[in-house]
């Protein structure tokens, strides 16, 4: 087996110090016929992989506004966000957005099309946002959320937002309903926003 090309080597975070298989302790080294370093049981030979998750959300749009909502957990509580969240065992990605609009701002919507795809290794995360239309103004944040609300798409509150792929998502959108075109993008990111 090669040697992964170090540059794109992000080795997986210690998460567990026991095999959930036998209990034995774990140890941090690279299994045979592997070219990584993994948590592997030299007890049971279990290999406890771990690989990237995936965020979902949705740009929910009523008019000329897009619904936003201001987090009440870490990390970033108090900024503004996409509806989003990670994806749950049992789920299409498109159902995952549309469960993660519906707990945190309760609004009404059709998913659309699929409009970003964005690659974030250094936190181990794809994210992917769906268009969707906002069918009517009644919210109701769930306890995620501090409070949701629609923002005019010229006063979206830039400095305030959570994270970069919300952020690229919304300039996105802002430049593709100028050309009135709405193509999936498809890109990769490489750190947070703002840190
Ligand atoms: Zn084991």
């Amino acid at each position: 087996m090669s040697s992964p090309d170090p540059a794109f080597y992000h080795p997986a975070p210690r998460t567990q110090r026991f095999c959930s298989q036998c209990g034995h302790t774990l140890s941090r080294e690279i299994p045979p016929d592997d070219n990584r370093i993994r948590d592997l049981c030299t007890h049971c030979g279990a290999v406890h992989y771990q690989n990237p998750r995936n965020v979902v959300g949705v740009v929910p749009i009523l008019d000329d506004r897009v619904l936003l909502c201001r987090r009440a957990i870490e990390p970033r509580h108090g900024k503004w966000t996409l509806p989003a969240g990670f994806m749950e065992l049992g789920e299409t990605t498109e159902q995952g957005a549309e469960r993660e609009n519906q707990e945190e701002s309760g609004a009404r919507i059709r998913i659309r099309s699929l409009f970003t795809v964005i690659d974030v290794p250094s936190v181990n995360q794809v994210h992917f946002y769906y268009l969707a239309d906002v069918l009517g103004p009644q919210l109701a944040p769930g306890p995620e959320t501090l409070e949701a609300g629609f923002f005019p798409l010229d006063a979206i509150p830039w400095k305030e937002l959570s994270f970069r792929t919300v952020h690229t998502t919304l300039e996105h959108y802002l430049n593709d309903r100028r050309d009135g075109t709405f193509p999936t993008h498809r890109y990769a990111i490489d750190f947070r926003f703002p840190d």
